[in-house]
């Protein structure tokens, strides 16, 4: 298998790919495959029921929160957690990080105010804030944030610590470090980089938030419906949530997110280390906002990055390209992508630099 450094949509362990294309043809003996079994079926309900519980234990989430499984991708939650939160007279606090947190600014400004307290913008997103430089007002419902900008390479190295409630985007990088969840309102990821395949985003509600959507709100876009229908109001995603579970027990099996976060950190450690070895490469993120699951850079001769991917590319390191909007190279190195790979990246790049000097 190559190794695949892509962003997304997703890498998830060999061993989870290959049960899951066994059950897509035949779940549990039932002589029908996972995606035909009823979503009202007993064995189903268990698949739910299952995913839901895994998730609990290895985020250490608290009883008063509720777990959603949700359709309409990370994009979705942008105006639904406004929709759900906000409404005219009320005001949240975002901090401007990136990509998707403009996008999500751009939503929530369609149901409420909207203070942007910090802008990363000006310096291409390089850096997440320090807590001593943005403010929090007093009225503000929520203080927004990414916890994981997978565009710039940047992440929150620690949650602030304000009297507001926070809610965070974690689609980047949940279940890769620990953290503690009653600190948050709400947090919600596209299932599609730690969790499981695209088609399905969790959303985790702390209840007592169920009540505050105006009387408005649709029906299939108010948190209280999918809270009080366990996420089957409609038909749920059966084989996004059903691969969901089988990488919560893949995590739980090496040890839970403290196993996994050690190895994260490793691998993050080697490529930055390898960055910051001689001028050869430069980090796009500031050290101190660096993220363990994007690892963003270029090289000092802007010239010569297309040649690294495509050698790069031809020896089995995929997806190696940054993105679009900024270029360069970013290496994507989510739970399931194994320790081999960074380590095999690592010596092409000393390689290459032997190989193509300055
Ligand atoms: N938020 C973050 C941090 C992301 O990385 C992405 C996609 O990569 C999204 C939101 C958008 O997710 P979706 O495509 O599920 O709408």
């Amino acid at each position: 298998r190559a190794f695949n450094f892509s962003p997304g949509p997703a890498v998830l362990p060999y061993e989870v790919l290959e049960q899951a294309s066994r059950d897509v043809v035949n779940f549990q003996g039932l002589g029908m495959g996972l995606i035909e079994v009823s979503h009202r079926s007993k064995p189903f309900i268990a698949v739910m029921d299952e995913a839901e519980a895994l998730l609990r234990e290895l985020m250490g989430i608290p009883e008063n929160y509720k777990v959603l499984f949700l359709q309409g991708g990370a994009s979705s939650q942008f105006f639904m957690v406004p929709m759900n939160l906000l409404g005219p007279g009320k005001k949240a606090t975002y901090l401007n990080t990136g990509t998707w947190s403009k996008k999500a600014i751009k939503e929530a400004k369609l149901f409420g105010e909207v203070d942007v307290a910090y802008s990363s913008e000006d310096s291409k997103f390089v850096r997440v804030p320090a807590q001593n430089e943005y403010t929090v007002s007093a009225d503000s419902e929520y203080l927004y944030l990414v916890s994981n900008n997978t565009i710039y390479g940047t992440a929150f190295p620690e949650f602030p610590v304000v009297d507001t409630m926070l809610i965070s985007d974690m689609s980047s990088d949940i279940l890769s470090r620990q953290f503690d969840v009653s600190r948050f309102g709400l947090i919600f990821a596209g299932a599609q980089k730690n969790l499981g395949p695209a088609g399905v985003t969790v959303v985790v509600i702390r209840e007592d938030l169920l009540d505050r959507a105006p009387a408005t709100t649709p029906t299939m876009l108010n948190y209280k419906t999918h809270a009080e229908k366990g996420s089957m109001f409609n038909t749920p995603p059966c084989f996004a949530v059903y691969v969901v579970g089988l990488v919560l027990k893949w995590l739980k099996k090496i040890g839970g997110v403290p196993a996994i976060e050690k190895i994260n950190r490793e691998k993050a450690a080697m490529l930055y280390a390898k960055i910051d070895e001689s001028g050869y490469y430069r980090g796009h993120a500031e050290p101190a906002s660096r993220s363990l699951m994007n690892v963003t850079f270029n090289l000092a001769t802007p010239e010569l990055e297309a040649k690294f991917i495509a050698e790069a590319t031809a020896i089995g390191l995929n997806g190696l390209k940054g993105h679009r909007s900024v270029g360069g190279c970013r290496a994507s190195i989510y739970n399931a992508f194994p320790i081999e790979g960074v380590v095999k990246l690592v010596e092409f790049m000393r390689q290459f630099e032997l190989a193509n000097p300055a």
